[in-house]
């Protein structure tokens, strides 16, 4: 059997493939390409091609395709097959440098918002070539950039990408300014924590909800759900570790650093974490450990489910987006560093992000945006809706220190003095796991958790990376222009935090009384939906700012704006759509069916005894079948409510119907039919139970 490094990367066209196939030449130009961003010479693309057909071929591959992320969330891609026809009547396998640089995907049914009416059908890839070629099955897939002809954005990559130059460009500045000339690039990094349930596909079939909808939109509380949190952490049972050991194997193939696994707080459901990389290659390869999560499970009769929220009363799932900035040169700017002048330094990133924050904060919540994720936002198991940020006690007491002038205690009690003093070293056990905490300092990077399970984790990095740009860049804006760099500095960092402060909070996140602080006292946003943070994504300082950046257009940002907009509306109507077919077809007749054989015993017991009246047959009857009127009046409602939604034109004013009239409705019904499932006995409720469900797998 093959060891793991051995097999690691084996389906990668990676950087040790590369080295050992193409000429000297060709790999230094295309190092260029792929290190400092430099245009590739199709000649080289040529060889390139030629090269990664060939190992394409060795590893069993017949086609190629362009791999792209659309707006619908998750990735896409058409196969073609390498074979041309040659002269001889025989076939040839051919792959070209310009089939590798750009490819013409029929894109009309992709969501653009807009964007590209449907008779300018035609979008183009092209290739991301900072991001790895791989092998799934027996497609070798290229990694690619998604536009339309006029050269707007219809993907998440293209703005991702867009977003880390903008920040490389402004950090850049900023390191000069301290002295740093050797720094030819900033990048961010990410390692993305995902979370995840597994049940058994067998349960999983008799759920229309979890099919056509990825959550339960019924189901009684289950007799023994997280109370005893005996399942974080705990041993991983055999099936689940079967499905986890091919798992990774898969994803190591790959070249998908996944590093850490456990079971989380919910029966059911685990977490993956890989080790971090690049921005633009964690999301490729977050997209794909998705993917083949679901894959993977299905081989083992398992289905993985990525909804934020599958199972009410039991917490959903996110995933932890642990980001920071690293220089060419492997310095962590968000790393305390050892001299007083890295110092210094740190500080001055360390302000950027807290500021980018604070005045971003609608654009954060924006980014996470699903109608899945409202579900847990604010829920009491994931951050609230209100953005803010954890730094622990000791940076907190620092920060606290240079806005007050004051003596620190952790520096030998005297003036803090920026530039002279060396700041303690953050070790993490000091930078307290404040798990309610949205955007947490965790010693050497900051960690937003707000994201859900099932989304893109693009979304989060392009809005976090422009914002931080933008602090960087009215930084380094104002430092250029002083005389004396040092006390311009000193200035300046006071000032950021005296302007910012207010959105640094180390307490508990899920207290109501900080969601009444927070959004009476220091006037931060709380957007609890979808509907009520998604418009303003228009507001003029965030298009002021993403536009300035270069990383949206207006046409691509209202183009958005509506997608997201359709989608949330798209997919509550499909939950309602599913819930009315599930309770008049399902739990309605079963409801019957089991009042009726009540009426039938409660008639033979009176037959037996005459002034038997208020036995358990009768009293249920009773709870139950006026239980199943109110049912059946509730899917009146909802379905005359959801005709109502249905004729709105306008998606705003659809969604904030939906938020309003159709989702509380949805609420009313689930209520009364989980009521009545508690009531009814087993073998009648044409459902699985919750239980059945979360305790599924062996
Ligand atoms: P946890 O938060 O569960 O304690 P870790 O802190 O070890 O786990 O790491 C969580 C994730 O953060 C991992 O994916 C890890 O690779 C990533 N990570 C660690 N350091 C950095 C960094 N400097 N930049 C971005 N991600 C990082
Ligand atoms: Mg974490």
């Amino acid at each position: 059997m093959k060891t793991v490094s051995e097999y690691f990367g084996s389906m990668v066209f990676d950087d040790r493939v590369m080295k050992a196939t193409l000429s000297a030449d060709i790999y230094s130009s295309l190092k260029k390409t792929i290190d400092e961003g430099r245009e590739l010479d199709i000649n080289v693309a040529n060889a390139v091609a030629g090269a990664m057909k060939d190992w394409a071929i060795s590893k069993g591959a017949t086609h190629f395709t362009h791999w792209f992320q659309p707006l619908t969330g998750i990735t896409a891609e058409k196969h073609d097959s390498f074979i041309s026809t040659s002269p001889d009547g025989g076939v040839i396998m051919e792959f070209s440098g310009k089939e590798l640089i750009k490819g013409e995907p029929d894109a009309s049914s992709f969501p653009s918002g807009g964007i590209r009416a449907t008779f300018e059908a035609r979008g183009y890839t092209a290739w991301d070539p900072t991001s790895y070629a791989f092998i799934k099955g027996k497609t070798l897939c290229i990694p690619t950039a998604f536009c339309s002809y006029g050269g707007e954005a219809l993907d998440k990559k293209t703005p991702l990408l867009r977003s880390m130059e903008a920040l490389n460009k402004q950090a850049l500045r900023v390191l000069r300014l301290f002295g740093n000339e050797g720094v030819k690039r900033v990048s961010t990094s990410v390692g993305p924590e995902q979370e995840y349930f597994l049940i058994t596909r067998e349960m999983y079939e008799k759920r229309p909800d979890l099919r056509f909808t990825g959550r339960t939109l019924f189901g009684a509380k289950p007799p023994k759900g997280q109370e005893m949190d005996d399942h974080y952490f705990g041993v991983i049972k055999p099936g689940v570790a079967e499905f986890m050991e091919d798992l990774n194997k898969e994803l190591w193939k790959l070249g998908i650093l996944a590093k850490t696994e456990h079971n989380e707080v919910a029966p059911a459901q685990h977490e993956l974490a890989p080790i971090y990389t690049t921005t633009n290659v964690a999301t490729d390869h977050n997209q794909l450990t998705m993917e083949i999560m679901q894959k993977v499970a299905a081989k083992h009769g398992l289905v993985c489910l990525l909804h934020e929220k599958p199972f009410a009363g039991v917490n959903g799932s996110g995933k932890h987006n642990n980001w920071s900035m690293t220089t060419d040169q492997g310095v962590n700017l968000l790393s305390p560093g050892a001299t007083p002048h890295e110092n210094v330094q740190f500080l001055l990133f360390l302000c950027a992000v807290i500021k980018a924050v604070d005045d971003y904060q609608d654009l954060l919540r924006i980014s996470v945006a699903t109608a899945g994720n409202d579900h847990r936002l604010g829920a009491n198991e994931a951050p609230p809706a209100v953005v803010s940020i954890f730094l622990g006690d000791e940076l907190a007491a620092v920060l606290d220190a240079i806005e007050k002038d004051a003596p620190y205690a952790g520096i030998e009690k005297k003036q803090m003095k920026l530039g002279v003093d060396v700041l303690p070293k953050f070790n993490r056990d000091t930078t307290d796991r404040n798990r309610t905490s949205p955007f947490a300092f965790t010693g050497n990077k900051f960690e937003f958790r707000m994201l859900g399970s099932s989304n893109s984790i693009a979304c989060t990095n392009i809005m976090l990376n422009s914002a931080v740009a933008e602090s960087l860049k009215e930084f380094a804006d104002y430092l250029e222009k002083q005389d004396n760099f040092e006390d311009a500095l000193q200035k300046l960092i006071h000032e950021a935090i005296k302007e910012h402060k207010r959105i640094l909070f180390n307490g508990n996140g899920y207290d109501e009384t900080w969601i009444k602080e927070a959004t009476e006292e220091r006037g931060l946003k709380n957007y609890r939906t979808t509907p009520d943070c998604m418009p303003h994504l228009l507001d003029k300082k965030n298009t002021d700012m993403l536009i300035g950046h270069g990383v949206f257009s207006m046409v691509e940002l209202k183009s958005r704006c509506e997608i997201m907009l359709e989608n949330y509306c798209k997919t509550v109507m499909i939950e309602a759509n599913t819930m009315i077919d599930m309770a008049e077809t399902g739990i309605v007749p079963a409801i019957s069916a089991y009042t009726a054989d009540l009426a039938k015993r409660i008639d033979i017991k009176h037959r037996v005894d005459e002034s038997i009246k208020n036995g358990y047959e009768t009293s249920t009857l009773k709870k139950l079948s006026t239980l199943n009127d109110c049912i059946a009046m509730k899917l009146e409602e909802l379905e005359e409510e959801l005709h109502k939604v249905h004729v709105i034109d306008d998606v705003e004013n659809q969604s904030y119907r939906i938020r309003d009239e159709l989702i509380p409705k949805m609420n009313e019904l689930r209520l009364m039919c989980d009521q009545a499932e508690a009531k009814t006995a087993k073998s009648y409720w044409p459902y699985p139970s919750y239980a059945d469900l979360l305790f599924s797998v062996k």
